[in-house]
């Protein structure tokens, strides 16, 4: 076999061995702490997929003014709350970062110029989740910023032009919540039966992400009462424009945990690919 052959069944190899991506529902960070239905798929999400090179988070807590993804090499555990269980306070997740994955993400972004943040750590978004994905904290993770100053549709462009990265075994997590109002959350009741406009949200949002309705996702401002009470705020929405910009033609989207908390939050997590 020629040299040229090995590297076209190489090629080939990869790609079709591309990686998932997520959209998670991460809630509240007191998840972190707790064994319920919600960290127990996070675990089963994991073992189901092969073990990737790296992990890039898309994390609803991390907004700048700019998009910057995070080149240090050594991100620190990130405290992002209020007064929580002190327990909350002692998790520790520190993998390595991945300075060079960070870089070429940067240098392949054509529309726009991204920045690099050499200082940034692992906000709640990302390590809450990944504790219970990989408890061995032995993957590599970086992290790419949420640019608060621009739209839907910038989001799902960019999500578009980073899904190359799935090809070099990245696991790209995209952590955010489809229905998240703090206003309205019962805060002493993880259990709390859910609104009405959450599950008539959450339930709309799965049917265009079903079927393939992505523009009407997009253009949420338009899906009326129920999406305006689920989105006081765009943060923890747009991750999920992120994970449907890499959505490849006739790839399989699996729900992999519906479910509700303090009744003004939607667990909803989906594996594309
Ligand atoms: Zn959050």
């Amino acid at each position: 076999m020629k040299l040229n052959e090995l590297k076209n069944i190489t090629d080939s190899f990869t790609i079709s061995n591309k990686m998932p991506v997520l959209f998670i529902g991460h809630g509240h960070p007191m998840n972190a702490i707790l064994d319920n239905d919600f960290t127990k798929s996070l675990s089963e999400i994991s073992k189901s997929i092969q073990k990737p090179n790296a992990i890039l988070v898309i994390s609803a807590h991390w907004e700048t003014v700019g998009t910057f993804v995070s080149t240090n090499p050594t991100p620190r555990t990130i405290y992002d709350f209020g007064n929580f269980d002190e327990d909350l306070f002692k998790v520790k997740y520190e993998p390595k970062g991945h300075p060079e994955l960070a870089k070429e993400l940067i240098k392949s972004v054509e529309s726009i110029s991204i920045k690099e943040d050499k200082t940034m750590g692992l906000d709640h978004g990302a390590w809450t989740v990944l504790k219970f994905m990989y408890p061995k904290a032995d993957i590599p993770v970086f992290e790419m910023s949420i640019d608060y100053t621009k739209g839907a549709n910038f989001h799902y462009n960019l999500g578009q032009q980073i899904a190359k990265l799935r090809q070099k075994g990245v696991l790209i997590i995209c952590s955010g919540n489809i229905v998240h109002n703090l206003g309205k959350l019962d805060w002493h009741h993880i259990d709390a039966k859910p609104f009405d406009w959450n599950v008539e949200f959450d339930t709309l949002v799965k049917n265009n992400i079903n079927q393939r309705n992505f523009d009407s996702l997009i253009n949420f401002q338009k899906l009326g009462v129920a999406a305006r009470i689920s989105i006081p705020t765009t943060e923890h929405y747009f991750p999920m424009l992120y994970s449907l910009g890499m959505v490849q033609k006739d790839e399989q989207i699996r729900h992999v945990y519906e479910g509700y908390q303090y009744g003004s939050v939607s667990m909803r997590c989906f594996q594309i690919g």
